[in-house]
This record gives C-alpha cells, sequence and structure tokens, in this order.
C-alpha cells in the first residue's frame, strides 16, 4: 500500500481515481488546486503525486516547480496527468522533474501500473537514504559507548567554536580521563575496562546539555564541548560528572569494582584562533589534575 496524492481541478476526475486506487489498497488523499496541493503535501507525505496539468490558477507546472522546492518532498515521484500530450508539454515537466507523464483519457491498469512503478523508485529512494542514513552514524559514532568519535567530534567542534569566535559567546570544554584505568583491564580483564567506558559515557550524558557536544577521543579519554558555557558552568557539570563516576559500582561475571575520573576544564578566552587550543590546554589542565592525585576537576584559562 502506498499514499497517492491527486491533484485535480474536476471532483469528477479526483472520484474515479479515488475509488480505483482505493480499490488497489492505497490510501488516498487530493486536492483541487494547485495551492491546496502545496497547503496539504506535506502533513500527507505522499510516495506518489498525481498532478492534473491544466488547472485554473495555479497550473500544473507552477505547482511542480513549486512541489521541487520542497526539501522533503522534492524526491517525491510526480506523475503529470493532462489531456495536452504534445510533445512541449511532455518535455516541459520532465525537465521540470517530473517522474512520468501519462496522457487523458487514461487506461486505468496502465495509470495504476506507473503508479506502482513510481511507487517502487521512491522505496527504494526512501532504503537509500536509510542507509545512507546508518552510515553516517556508524562514520560519526564511537560503537562501544555510542558517543561521537574523535572526527564527529572536532567537525561539530569547530562549528561551534567559529560562532563562539565570531560573537564572542563563551565555549567551555572538558577533558576527562579514566583513572588507573590500566589496572581496570589487568586485574578484571578487558570486558570489565569497556563497562567502565560504557558508565563514563552514561554519566556524562545523564550530566551534560542537549546542545553539549560528548566523545569518546580514543582510549579511555573522553571529551564534552559545552557552548554557551562559561568555566565556572563547566566545572560545575564536571565536578557532577566526578561524583556521579565515583560514586558507581560497575560489575560483570560476579565482580565488582570502582574508579574514579580525572577532569580539565577551560574556557575560550576570545585570544584563540582553533578549537584545538582550547582542548590542548584542557589536556593540560586534565594531566594537572593526574598530578595532584587524580580524583578531582582543575579548571583554569
Ligand atoms: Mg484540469
Amino acid at each position: 500500500m502506498a499514499k497517492i496524492f491527486i491533484v485535480d481541478d474536476v471532483e469528477d476526475n479526483i472520484k474515479l481515481l479515488w475509488y480505483n486506487l482505493e480499490d488497489d489498497g492505497h490510501e488516498v488523499m487530493s486536492a483541487s488546486s494547485g495551492q491546496e496541493c502545496l497547503d496539504k503535501v506535506l502533513a500527507f507525505n505522499p510516495d506518489v503525486i498525481l498532478l492534473d496539468m491544466m488547472m485554473p490558477g495555479m497550473s500544473g507546472s507552477e505547482t511542480l516547480a513549486q512541489l521541487k522546492k520542497i526539501e522533503t518532498i522534492e524526491n517525491t515521484p510526480v506523475i503529470m496527468v493532462s489531456a495536452n500530450d504534445g510533445d512541449d508539454s511532455v518535455i516541459e515537466t520532465l525537465d521540470l522533474g517530473a517522474h512520468d507523464f501519462i496522457s487523458k483519457p487514461f487506461i486505468y491498469p496502465v495509470l495504476e501500473a506507473r503508479v506502482r512503478s513510481a511507487v517502487r523508485l521512491k522505496q527504494s529512494q526512501d532504503e537509500l537514504a536509510a542507509a545512507n542514513q546508518t552510515l553516517a552514524t556508524i562514520a560519526s559514532t564511537d560503537s562501544l559507548t555510542e558517543c561521537f568519535n574523535r572526527r564527529h567530534f572536532f567537525e561539530l567542534c569547530n562549528v561551534e567554536f567559529s560562532k563562539a569566535k565570531r560573537h564572542l559567546r563563551p565555549l567551555s570544554v572538558i577533558m576527562l580521563d579514566a583513572d588507573k584505568f590500566k589496572a581496570i583491564n589487568d586485574n578484571y580483564g578487558h570486558a570489565m575496562g569497556d563497562e567502565a567506558l560504557k558508565v563514563i559515557a552514561e554519566v556524562c550524558k545523564a550530566c551534560i546539555r542537549e546542545s553539549d557536544i560528548l566523545a569518546r577521543l580514543g582510549g579511555e579519554e573522553f571529551a564534552i564541548c559545552c557552548p554557551e558555557s562559561t568555566c565556572d558552568g563547566a566545572t560545575r557539570i564536571a565536578e557532577r560528572i566526578r561524583l556521579a563516576v565515583e560514586k558507581r559500582t560497575i560489575s560483570l561475571n560476579g565482580k565488582s569494582t570502582q574508579f574514579t575520573l580525572s577532569l580539565g576544564v577551560t574556557e575560550f578566552t576570545g585570544a584563540e584562533t582553533q578549537f584545538d587550543q582550547l582542548v590542548n590546554r584542557a589536556d593540560r589542565l586534565l594531566y594537572q589534575a593526574k598530578e595532584q592525585g587524580r580524583n578531582c576537576v582543575i579548571s583554569g584559562i
């Protein structure tokens, strides 16, 4: 079953198609003008549009041109329906992006076959779009923790850094690292180490805001970029994360352990020209936290 949108200024034409298409199991919606089509199309989100060429007011070609400007509709196949099958109108509408053209009077089974062909096209386009989305997610995500990976973190943060620099807005960076992580792996096995990494991700996600950007940069090291946050605000987030991890017990196969984090926090001062400079400074502060006995937050600029 597909969703078919009929656009025609003649009520009887709509009725005839509507009954036939519904009999074939499709979900149908109609509009009696180009404007009504544009008003209804987003809410209905059709798989195929059957668009009459000759309509008073906005013509079929004009309506088609407008439909092609709507981002979520531009790939929806449009079949033009017209009593005028002159070469010029066929060429014009195909050039405008119509998927197919059928002349009136049409034989219904032929129209239905063309609708099926358009539906197949739409379905393969949707599958391709979904597959591309999956690939994009895989390419940007760390599979163990489902945080962003290093590459995607820098892509997103460079954009945020440019905005902060242009508008002189606050932006802070938190770097964090699990303390004595090697000991967890050595004493309890790598699966327990993985548990610890998942707990870090889970705790960070619970402590940050929707607009903050969390990533696993590699190994047991994570970074958070906090747009519109001062160093004080980001330090409070860092402290919440530190406390939450300190309280957690991780368990696997009947064994349990606890671990802590060291964190470094810094803020954009207006003088930095690259986002990396903030990451490097937060990293130095993180190492100061390690030197000062671990399980603490050091912030500075
Ligand atoms: Mg008409």
